[in-house]
């Protein structure tokens, strides 16, 4: 929802000159993506500058095939990650990188409210891999037996030597078999 409301203020969809006229109804022929050998993009001074405060490199931002989301590669799980349908009902931050982007269409941004964000400089790694289930822990509680009695009515007599609750004093004759 919010990566398409980005999309309707102009973010992605306004990045390139002819598409865009500036609020004032000006003509506004400054493009915000480059193209260079096959591959989009964005050149826009305030989003770079944000990439770049993040740890990114150069002085461009890879986008997606599409040139109107940034490289799912390059920002994983970001609101405007082109892989960002990847994560759904997960978090998908609006980074500064996207503040940054929005203040280069002219928006004044508050950048405060940008959400807690690391660049994944490492590749996506397990971010991308579906959500592990957690294994649940084996129930680890020491088992203890008062008496036979209660080892019958647990339905776990006989005890083997070994067995959890087996205790030498359930096993009378000691032969290593308990409540038998
Ligand atoms: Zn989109």
């Amino acid at each position: 929802m919010i990566h398409e409301t980005l999309h309707a203020l102009g973010v992605g969809t306004l990045w390139e000159a002819d598409a865009r006229v500036s609020l004032s109804g000006a003509s506004d022929e400054r493009s915000l993506v480059t193209r260079s050998a096959g591959r989009f993009y964005y050149t826009g001074a305030r989003g770079v500058a944000a990439y770049r405060a993040l740890g990114g490199r150069g002085d461009r931002i890879p986008l997606d095939a599409d040139a109107g989301h940034w490289a799912g590669s390059t920002v994983c799980s970001e609101i405007l990650s082109g892989d960002a349908g990847d994560y759904t009902g997960r978090v998908n931050p609006v980074s500064p990188i996207t503040l940054g982007a929005l203040e280069d269409l002219g928006y004044r941004v508050n950048r405060a409210a940008a959400s807690p964000y690391t660049l994944p400089l490492h590749g996506c790694g397990v971010q991308s891999a579906p959500a592990p289930t957690k294994a649940t822990p084996p129930d680890r509680r020491p088992v203890s037996y008062a008496s036979c009695a209660a080892v019958r009515a647990a339905g776990a007599a006989p005890l083997r030597r070994g067995d959890p609750g087996y205790r030498a004093g359930l096993d009378g004759d000691g032969d290593g078999l308990a409540c038998e």
